[in-house]
């Protein structure tokens, strides 16, 4: 479809009659609409990052929620007991970056919003970022050309100039290095770094809360903390023991710092297997969540509910469009 007929179909879908008809049809079975999101920034920012949403964009996000759904924390979304009459939604935040405690918590306690926020507790322990944040700041940077072809990875050309298009060849670039062997990706990263020109680029750099922050956004009644593993492996590409280690080791650390049962998780990068799931399960865990942008479940496996994944190139109308599985 080219842009201006998809332009076109969006528009006539998000037209009233139509929009309320697709809700229906979407909300009619009962399902638990589960918001994947990573990060927020200052709207000032010219941050590429699809992990980075504009404070504003995410408050316009919440409001058009409201105007359905209520919003509530993921225990009460999976209580039969706790059901209201209108369909619920819930909000996660993904791995723990700092935006969380400077843009996020001010949002959450002027608004009594519930959120989720599952944790990957490695970068708090150590204080650097994973391989996948530290890549995206140093991308920020006004054009370069990121030299991989010794390692199978290619040629990419990041753009000079901001937007949707550079978020393209950084994201291609994250993806590609997916496909690296897990014991590895973090050297193949680190050559990315070091090619990128001009590293101080980043508006505001990902970088992790601190161990403060942590206690701050867990103490908050409307904050829950969840477990998102140590390492940020994918974990179907690391021997299950070692996934089990790192799952294990996330929930103890996060118990540990933050005094509350940790009892819901999320796959990194939502890689789910029914293994994994069951390692969860077995762990003492009660929920976890994957990444296949649909509407969960409340009946179907705990283990693998569904989230959908809103990034900062979502648009207001884009984001409805996913809520009703468009
Ligand atoms: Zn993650």
């Amino acid at each position: 479809m080219t842009p201006l007929l998809k332009k076109a179909a969006f528009a006539a879908l998000s037209s009233p009659p139509i929009y309320g008809h697709l809700q229906k049809r979407a909300l009619k079975s009962d399902p638990l609409t589960i918001l994947c999101y990573h990060t927020l920034g200052p709207d000032a920012d010219d941050m590429d990052a699809w992990t980075v949403l504009r404070v504003s964009d995410f408050q316009r996000q919440v409001a058009a929620l409201r105007r359905t759904y209520d919003i509530v924390s993921l225990d009460d979304a999976l209580d039969p007991e706790r059901r209201g009459e209108r369909p619920q939604a819930v909000l996660t935040f993904d791995d723990g970056d700092t935006g969380l405690f400077t843009h996020l918590l001010p949002i959450v306690e002027a608004d009594a919003l519930p959120v989720l926020i599952y944790v990957a507790t490695r970068q708090i322990e150590t204080g650097q970022p994973f391989w996948f944040d530290r890549v995206m700041n140093a991308l920020q940077t006004s054009g370069a050309r990121i030299n991989l072809r010794d390692t199978g990875l290619g040629e990419w050309a990041v753009p000079d100039t901001t937007g949707a298009d550079k978020w393209e060849v950084i994201s291609g670039i994250l993806e590609a290095l997916k496909t690296v062997a897990p014991d590895e990706r973090d050297a193949v990263a680190d050559r990315i770094v070091a090619q990128a020109p001009d590293r101080g680029a980043a508006p505001t750099p990902l970088v992790p809360v601190s161990r403060d922050q942590l206690a701050e956004l867990a103490a908050n009644p409307n904050v829950g903390i969840g477990a998102h593993s140590h390492c940020h492996s994918l974990l179907d590409q690391i021997p299950l023991d070692a996934a089990r280690e790192s799952v294990a080791m996330s929930k103890a650390l996060l118990e540990g710092w933050t005094g509350q049962n940790i009892r819901h998780f999320a796959y990194p990068n939502g890689n789910y297997t029914p293994e994994l799931g069951a390692m969860i399960a077995d762990l003492g865990f009660e929920s976890a969540t994957v990444l296949d942008s649909a509407l969960a479940s409340r009946n179907g496996d705990p283990f693998a509910l569904s989230r959908l994944a809103i990034g900062r190139y979502d648009s207001l109308q884009r984001f409805r469009l996913r809520l009703v599985g468009l």
